[in-house]
This record gives C-alpha cells, sequence and structure tokens, in this order.
C-alpha cells in the first residue's frame, strides 16, 4: 500500500450483508413512542396506518444485525461501497499533523446519504402492497432520494416540501418530477392543517414539522393505499444508514489507521448515526475510546440548548410523541441554508445516548461553517452540502487543535452529500448576504409547549 495514498476503495462484494442495530447495545431500554392523541404507548396497529410492518418490527428489534435483502443490496451496488478519501490537501492546508478523513457519501445516485434509507423504505413498502409513498422534504434532499428509489420500485410518490426551500431549490423539485414525484409547496390546500394554516397566514413559510404533518395526515386518510415515509429521526432509518461506518471500518482498516474521533453534521441524526454507531459498538464492546461528535447549527440546536423530553414529531400532533432533546413542535427556525438541519427535535437513539454520556454534541455558527464549506472546495475540490459543512467546520476545529497541542489524531467525518445544488447559499455567502442567526428560547418556554406525559412506571 502506498504512502501517500488518497482513496481507500472497496468492492462491491464489501458491501454490508447486514445493518448494525444500535437498539441492541443501548445502555438502557429505550423511551416508548407514544400515541399523539391518547399520549400512552403506541400499538402496532397504529403505526401499521403509517409505516410497512417489517420497518415497524425494525423501529423496536434488539437483533444487533439485520440482514439487508438482496434486492436492496443490489441497487446499492449503484454507488456502494462509497469512497473513504484522506483529505491531505485540507491536512496541508491546515498545517497540521492530524489524518483527516472523510467518507464520501456525497458519490451516491442522488448527491447524499439518504438513498441508503430510501431504497430500504421503498422495497419494505412495496414487499406489503404499498400503492404510494407520502414524504416532506426540507433542501429537497430527502425528496431526491426517495423519488430515485420509487422509481425503481415502481411506486408513486407524493412530496410536500418546505415552501421558503421549494423557492429557493427549484432544481431540487425538477430533479423529484424528473424521477416521476409529485412536488407540492407546503403549507398546500390539499389537507386539513395546510389550509387552516394559510388561512390565518397565506405567506407561511412552512417547516419541516409542517410538512410532516401534511404528509402523514395524507397517508392516514388513504385506507391503507398511501404510507408515509421518513429520512431520518425514526430508528429503522438510523439502522439504515450503518452500511456507511460498517464501510468506513473496513476501509480505516485499509489505511493502517483507527480514529481518535468521528463527526457528523445532524438534523434529525441519520447521517452521524450511520457512521458514528458502528465505531460505538467497537466502544462498547472492543474496548476502543472514539469520541463521537454531533454537529448541529446555532439556528437549530436541539441536543445542545434543547429540552429531553417526550414532545410530538410535528407541528399538527399527528405524528407519534417521542422523548427526544426538543425546541418545541411548533418551534420555526430561522431560514438557513442548511435546510436538512432545521428539525426541532432529534433522534431518540442519538439523544439516549447523547444523555448517557456517549456522544458529544457542539453547535456552530454559519458563517464559519460556510468559511469551512469554502477551504474545503477549494482544498479537496468537492463543494459540500451546507449541512455537511458544519461536520466539516467540527473536522477543521479538531485538526487546528491537534496543531496547537502538537500530537497526532485520527479524524473521521462524513460528508453527508455535494452542495452543487445548493449554490443560492453560496451566492449569499459570496454576495455577503448571511446572517448569523442564533436560536434564543427559555428552557421554561419550550417546557411549556411540551404535552403532559404521565406514563406508569
Ligand atoms: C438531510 C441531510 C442532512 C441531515 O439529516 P440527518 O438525518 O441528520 O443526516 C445532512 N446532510 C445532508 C446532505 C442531508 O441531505
Amino acid at each position: 500500500m502506498s504512502k501517500d495514498q488518497y482513496k481507500y476503495l472497496l468492492n462491491e462484494t464489501d458491501i454490508p450483508k447486514h445493518w448494525y442495530n444500535i437498539n441492541a447495545d443501548l445502555p438502557a431500554p429505550p423511551a416508548p413512542v407514544l400515541n399523539p392523541q391518547t399520549l400512552e404507548p403506541v400499538t402496532p396497529e397504529f403505526l401499521n396506518v403509517l409505516f410497512p410492518l417489517a420497518l415497524i418490527q425494525q423501529e423496536v428489534s434488539t437483533d444487533r444485525y439485520i440482514d439487508i435483502p438482496e434486492e436492496v443490496r443490489e441497487i446499492y451496488k449503484l454507488w456502494r461501497p462509497t469512497p473513504l478519501i484522506r483529505a491531505r490537501r485540507l491536512e496541508k492546508y491546515l498545517d497540521t499533523p492530524a489524518h483527516i478523513y472523510f467518507k464520501n457519501e456525497a458519490a451516491s445516485i442522488s448527491g447524499s446519504h439518504k438513498c441508503n434509507t430510501a431504497v430500504a423504505q421503498a422495497f419494505f413498502n412495496k414487499a406489503e402492497g404499498t400503492k404510494a409513498l407520502t414524504t416532506e422534504t426540507g433542501a429537497g434532499q430527502w425528496g431526491s432520494a426517495l423519488s430515485v428509489a420509487c422509481n425503481f420500485f415502481d411506486m408513486d410518490l407524493e412530496v410536500y416540501m418546505v415552501k421558503v426551500s421549494y423557492n429557493q431549490k427549484p432544481y431540487r423539485r425538477i430533479i423529484m418530477q424528473t424521477y416521476g414525484a409529485e412536488v407540492y409547496a407546503s403549507p398546500t390546500d390539499r389537507t386539513e392543517i395546510g389550509r387552516r394554516l394559510l388561512a390565518e397566514d397565506p405567506e407561511n413559510p412552512g417547516s419541516l414539522g409542517i410538512a410532516i404533518s401534511e404528509a402523514v395526515e395524507v397517508a392516514a386518510h388513504s385506507g391503507g393505499q398511501k404510507k408515509y415515509s421518513l429520512g431520518s429521526v425514526l430508528n429503522h432509518v438510523l439502522l439504515h444508514q450503518s452500511v456507511i461506518g460498517q464501510e468506513a471500518l473496513k476501509q480505516l482498516d485499509l489505511a493502517g489507521e483507527y480514529p481518535d474521533v468521528v463527526i457528523g453534521c445532524v438534523g434529525g441524526g441519520s447521517n452521524f448515526g450511520g457512521i458514528a454507531f458502528p465505531f460505538l459498538h467497537e466502544n462498547l464492546t472492543g474496548g476502543k475510546k472514539t469520541r463521537l461528535l454531533a454537529v448541529e447549527p446555532e439556528a437549530t440546536p436541539s441536543l445542545t440548548k434543547g429540552v429531553y423530553a417526550f414532545d410530538y414529531g410535528d407541528t399538527a400532533k399527528m405524528a407519534p410523541v417521542m422523548k427526544m432533546y426538543t425546541l418545541g413542535h411548533d418551534f420555526v427556525p430561522a431560514p438557513i441554508h442548511a435546510g436538512g438541519l432545521r428539525y426541532h427535535g432529534m433522534s431518540p437513539q442519538i439523544c439516549a445516548l447523547y444523555d448517557a454520556g456517549f456522544i458529544d454534541a457542539v453547535a456552530v455558527p454559519q458563517m464559519p461553517t460556510f468559511e469551512a464549506a469554502i477551504v474545503f472546495a477549494k482544498t479537496e475540490g468537492i463543494i459540500p452540502a451546507p449541512e455537511s459543512a458544519h461536520a466539516i467546520r467540527a473536522a477543521m476545529d479538531e485538526a487546528l487543535e491537534a496543531k496547537a497541542k502538537g500530537e497526532k489524531r485520527v479524524i473521521l467525518f462524513n460528508l453527508s452529500g455535494h452542495g452543487l445544488l445548493d449554490l443560492s447559499a453560496y451566492d449569499a455567502y459570496h454576495q455577503g448576504l448571511l446572517q448569523e442567526d442564533s436560536y434564543e428560547i427559555t428552557r421554561e418556554e419550550i417546557l411549556r409547549r411540551l404535552p403532559e406525559v404521565n406514563l406508569a412506571e
């Protein structure tokens, strides 16, 4: 193996044959998921209105490994295994003794890690006879991934796209339509919640919470024809993303290294969980001590400033209630350009692990994040998604700290997607139009908005 290697590549036969399920290794049993109407633990029948049984089983399974169906692996071959790249030019620019590696999920067919779960979810829905899926999308990455997946499995798809993103990102809409999806600017007049919000304010810019409510409402009222699909947050989504970390473990082994720190940006937590959990498994069972660092924007700091409590998954209180670090389900975030990170809550698995001290989190401001994105583009040649740039910022900060301390540090981060369809955000940066938005809300204010949950112990 050459000493100055850049790319660590695997063969198609190295695509994982199973997903890794962190439920098997959680320090404590997960909190129950609650029915939003009764605030009692959900029944499988309730969840089955929205999701196929196979995904509900994955949601609660405590099996450590779950087989990846051959049909799904076959489609994964279109882009997996993704490359692991040593960011040598970035290291040189930073003049750091640290070794920086990134897993390039931008190399997928839709440009982000989201296809890993989209294909799996489409497969399991198709297998149970679902005719169409409904979903929400923020920046459009999830909608694009699910559009191509539904197209492969010959299923219809309705996408409720947050209105600000719909207007800022017409190219994502066109991609979804090219794959055959129907795309609506949310809030729409197609649902009760949408009509109510538009009556209150015709200029409502939308939010992920609202778009989720619309997609859930359509599926719930479809008489079983349509199911709902979520691109992050839920356990089965993080499960599917575990292919990222499993491959990265093998690739770092090829490089003869092991990471001191693994970094990912967090919106709902799926790309971070995907890269970090297989390393967490090594921490828990293999005596390793890798630091796992989740990075969020200061404008939506659910982990670092939220409250750990039961909250609704959506604005209209139709989606299940989960225990998570939350900013409140009616939170409407500042229109920062990292659309995929604007969710009020966070994966319950990540929250439980963060609460138990197995995961670290940091919030970074928008301006230094874009500065990091530009440095990365100029050194490594890839224009990152604004979401991924949060992980790059944190990775650069780690490398600079290693330099200040004069220590070698092995840093791995997930490049969750490319930014070639987020150029309006880069344009705003170049023109000096980006504003720093930090989130000002007290714990008391968040607490006042939360549902009152009294579970029998
Ligand atoms: C959706 C998205 C994210 C945020 O979602 P997670 O579930 O937290 O991974 C991050 N990066 C990109 C490129 C995305 O598309």
